[in-house]
């Protein structure tokens, strides 16, 4: 049976307990009608007639005194008259007859009156020859008793009557008390079992769905093999069929999730024990949450469990720390050159030298899950950096005695004996001699550079107040400026306290970058020195009004041989690669900021000193 079914009987008992509890009120309201009815029908009427009887009969004996009075006339015509009133109403009289006694009295009145009629015929009839039967005593005598039995008759049937009446209105109203209990009790039972109907047919529907909201919990709780046994053949029982085979379905995907999961997990793990870089994952709490076998190697912590290592107790060098924290709680890895991104890690006796990064993993919402951290292995690639670097500087050093003899026997010539030279010659002769100083140049900065990249310079550090510095390379450069009628000012912001620094490196990469902007600046242009403190470091700059360099260029320009392709100007592309290693090994940072068209101004950081 359907849901909808169910619904409708149970409405359906309901309407059908109202219905016989309205039919029953119905069948006692039609019985105690027809109680009133049988009153009125029965007594009624036969004690209207009673009463219009006496009425009739009074008036007659009224006209009968009349008679005796010796009105004869009006007597006999009030008797007549109220004859036919009184033959009429007892006729009615005797069709009504209903109750036990009634006929009788009926009958007694009809034979009684009938004497009485008979009285006055034949008072009236000798009333000439008979003058003496009108005498008082006569009425008394024999008119009254007749006339008074007759009338005592009518009241008779009019009291039996009014008893009977009495006695049928006193069972009209037990029929009415019954009527209203049993249609009160009646409506009370309907009531009780419309109810218990009711709460029958709502614990058998609500049943089936306690069942699918366990069933439900259950799923939501990861129990997928839970069945819902609803038997019935109605809408939840197909619904159960529906629902069990959801859930069947649920459980098939979830295990296929699992399956997947185990499986991305197994290559994930395949991955990371086959890379050679040590990969180690941090949660935000920097706990290593995974680690894979060559990070396990090159961090010395292969018989240990992942679980109570912290970063700190794994890297000794607290800046790897400090950065994967640092991303943890801006959310970005913080830009962190190459060079400042090697650590070196010590196995047994040699030490390797290890190029980090960090890379932040995020969650479905985007937000921050953990970190992974790459540890790539430079000990070779800085070995081969190292012997280049000996290589360049061994051969620079090895060239500079010749080149400078060279350049020397060059000058000797364009001095002495260019004179005789033809003009072919003389020229071929100047060309060498430029070549040979730019060779001279050149090996003298790559010496420079390769002696800063081995470590082979000491910096000597002191107190150097930043004034002074400045002073210094105005001086250097005042002629060079006249000449080309450039200015050179300077600017100090706000108190300026001394930086420790080496203060002939600090002035060399001054004076390198004063002549880069002096080489690119036009006539009657402007470069200006200037200086102020942020925090532990005074940033130092030096800005030109010159062509400006390109975006794409203004991070490389600090590399080894870049130029700006058409600004070569004759230089060497070596000068702000030997800048940014001096300003390196004073722990500060370079940088240029320009745009095109718009003048360069290149600046550095320095500490201040204690
Ligand atoms: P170079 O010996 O070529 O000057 P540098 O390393 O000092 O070598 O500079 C590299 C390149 O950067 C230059 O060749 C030039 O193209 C560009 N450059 C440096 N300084 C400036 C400047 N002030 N204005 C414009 N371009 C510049």
């Amino acid at each position: 049976m359907t849901l909808k079914k169910k619904i409708l009987i149970g409405y359906g008992v309901a309407f059908a307990l109202m219905g016989l509890v309205v039919v029953w009120a119905v069948s006692n309201l039609i019985s105690l009608g027809k109680a009133t009815d049988a009153i009125l029908s029965e007594n009624y009427r036969s004690i209207l007639a009673a009463e219009n009887m006496v009425d009739a009969l009074e008036r007659q004996d009224s006209g009968m005194l009349l008679m005796f009075l010796g009105d004869a006339d009006k007597g006999i015509a009030q008797f007549r008259e109220n004859e036919a009133v009184f033959l009429e109403w007892l006729a009615r009289a005797k069709d009504n007859i209903t109750i036990q006694g009634e006929a009788q009295l009926a009958r007694s009145i009809e034979a009684d009156y009938a004497i009485y009629r008979r009285q006055f015929s034949e008072l009236t009839d000798s009333r000439e020859t008979a003058k003496a039967a009108l005498r008082p005593t006569y009425y008394q005598e024999t008119v009254y008793p007749l006339f008074a039995k007759v009338r005592e008759a009518c009241i008779g049937l009019r009291n039996l009557n009014e008893e009977t009446m009495y006695a049928a209105s006193l069972r009209a109203g037990k029929v009415a008390t019954r009527a209203i209990w049993s249609t009160l009790l009646v409506a009370a039972s309907a009531l009780i079992v419309a109810l218990m109907f009711s709460l029958f047919l709502a614990e058998r529907i609500v049943r089936p769905i306690r069942r699918f909201m366990e069933a439900s919990r259950k799923i939501s709780s990861g129990d997928y093999a839970v069945q819902v046994t609803v038997e019935t053949g109605d809408e939840l029982g197909r619904l159960a069929e529906e629902f069990n085979q959801m859930a069947h379905q649920l459980g098939r995907y979830h295990e296929m999730n699992i399956e997947q999961i185990i499986s991305e997990k197994n290559t994930g793990e395949a991955i990371l024990a086959s890379i050679e870089d040590g990969l180690v994952v941090f949660d935000t709490k920097l706990k290593v949450t995974a680690i894979n076998p060559a990070a396990r190697r090159l961090l010395d912590l292969e018989f240990t469990e992942n679980s109570p290592l912290q970063c700190m107790g794994i890297l000794p060098d607290p800046q790897v720390c400090e950065l994967i924290r640092k991303t943890v709680e801006t959310g970005a890895q913080p830009a962190v050159p190459d060079e400042q991104r090697i650590i070196v890690l010590q196995k047994g006796d040699a030490s390797r030298h290890y190029l980090f990064s960090v890379t932040a993993i995020r969650g479905r919402d985007r937000s921050l899950s953990g970190i992974v951290l790459l540890l790539r292995d430079v000990t070779r690639l800085k070995e081969v950096e190292r012997l280049k670097s000996e290589f360049v500087m061994a051969a620079s050093h090895e060239l500079r005695t010749p080149l400078t003899s060279l350049g020397m026997s060059v000058d000797l010539l364009l001095e002495h004996a260019s004179q005789g030279l033809a003009d072919k010659d003389r020229d071929l002769l100047q060309v060498a001699h430029e070549e040979v100083h730019r060779m001279k140049a050149l090996v003298n900065d790559l010496l420079d550079l390769s002696k800063i990249e081995a470590g082979r310079i000491e910096l000597e550090f002191e107190s150097v107040p930043v004034p002074t510095l400045f002073e210094h390379v105005k001086t250097v450069f005042k002629n060079q400026m006249d000449m080309k009628d450039v200015s050179l000012t300077s600017e100090l912001t706000g108190d300026m306290p001394k930086v420790r620094a080496d203060a002939n490196k600090v002035a060399w990469v001054l004076t390198n970058l004063i002549s880069n902007a002096l080489r690119y600046v036009s006539k009657g242009g402007h470069i200006s020195l200037m200086a102020h403190r942020i925090g532990p470091h005074v940033h130092l700059s030096v800005r030109d009004d010159g062509p400006g360099i390109p975006p794409e260029y203004q991070s490389k320009i600090f590399q080894k041989f870049v130029q700006v392709k058409g600004q070569e100007a004759g230089g060497t592309g070596l000068g702000l690669a030997i800048c940014k290693e001096i300003v390196r090994a004073h722990g500060g940072a370079i940088w240029v900021e320009s745009s095109a068209g718009r003048g360069s101004t290149f600046a550095f950081t320095l500490p201040v000193a204690q």
